[in-house]
């Protein structure tokens, strides 16, 4: 699902963000990347999710090359492929909950109607069928990631990629967005979840750790 390749990123500025990572997540994995702040976490999530191009090495998304897309063609397959929660929600302030999911559509060339069905069917997924018309005002953290969590899957994208999906949470709300996280891994996803907290980390079957832009053991399986 995932290919990277001696990929390294140097921001202008002259920030060394990522020196010479290679990783392979596979299809179907729950992996989660943790490290200190600053260690090059976000960055590497940003180039897996096509949002940015690494100044060096190679970049393979569901087997394509980013490196030999068009800009147009890169944003088809993120549109299509990838999911993305952050941990600031990034709801549409005023916007019910229906429509703040719905618009995970938009570029779908899905109509208003289908993609406010689905986007129904999205929330009854997450368990916020009786919020939806709710604004992100009227909801708890947990509920908004929630919401975002529906946003990010309402296309099926085969990739969830979570940058600290629990980091403005309380122990309960976190534990469930992360029991939400594992449904979705046992329905299929590959879902990748940055996290500084060790315990949620633990909890994770596979584990990247990171340093100072490097990637310090690549695959700690447990059983
Ligand atoms: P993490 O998510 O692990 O905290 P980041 O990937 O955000 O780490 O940052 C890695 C390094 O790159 C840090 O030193 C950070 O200051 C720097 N950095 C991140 N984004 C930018 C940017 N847009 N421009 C310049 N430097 C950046
Ligand atoms: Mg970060």
């Amino acid at each position: 699902m995932v290919e990277l390749d001696a990929v390294s990123k140097i921001y202008p500025g002259g920030v060394a963000a990522l020196s010479g990572v290679s990783l392979t997540i596979d299809r179907g994995e729950l992996v989660g990347i943790v490290g200190p702040s600053g260690s090059g976490k976000s960055t590497m999530l940003h180039l897996i999710g096509t949002l940015d191009r690494p100044s060096s090495g190679t970049v393979r998304i569901n087997g394509y090359d980013v490196a030999a897309l068009t800009d147009r063609e890169l944003s088809a397959l993120r549109s299509r492929t990838i999911g993305f929660v952050f941990q600031q929600f990034h709801l549409a302030a005023g916007v019910p909950a229906l429509d703040n999911v719905a618009d995970g559509l938009l570029y779908a060339g899905v109509g208003l109607a289908e993609r406010r069905r689905r986007a129904a069917g999205a929330l009854h997924r997450v368990g916020l069928g009786h919020r939806l018309d709710h604004e992100p005002h009227e909801l708890s953290g947990g509920e908004r990631q929630r919401v975002a969590i529906a946003r990010a899957v309402i296309g099926d994208p085969p990739l969830l990629l979570t940058d600290e999906p629990t980091g403005n949470l309380d122990s309960a709300s976190g534990a469930s967005v992360m029991a939400l996280l594992g449904d979705l891994h046992a329905g299929g996803t590959t879902v990748v979840i940055i996290t500084h907290d060790r315990d949620i980390a633990a909890g994770l079957p596979r584990q990247i750790e990171m340093r100072d832009g490097k990637v310090l053991e690549a695959a700690t399986w447990q059983p």
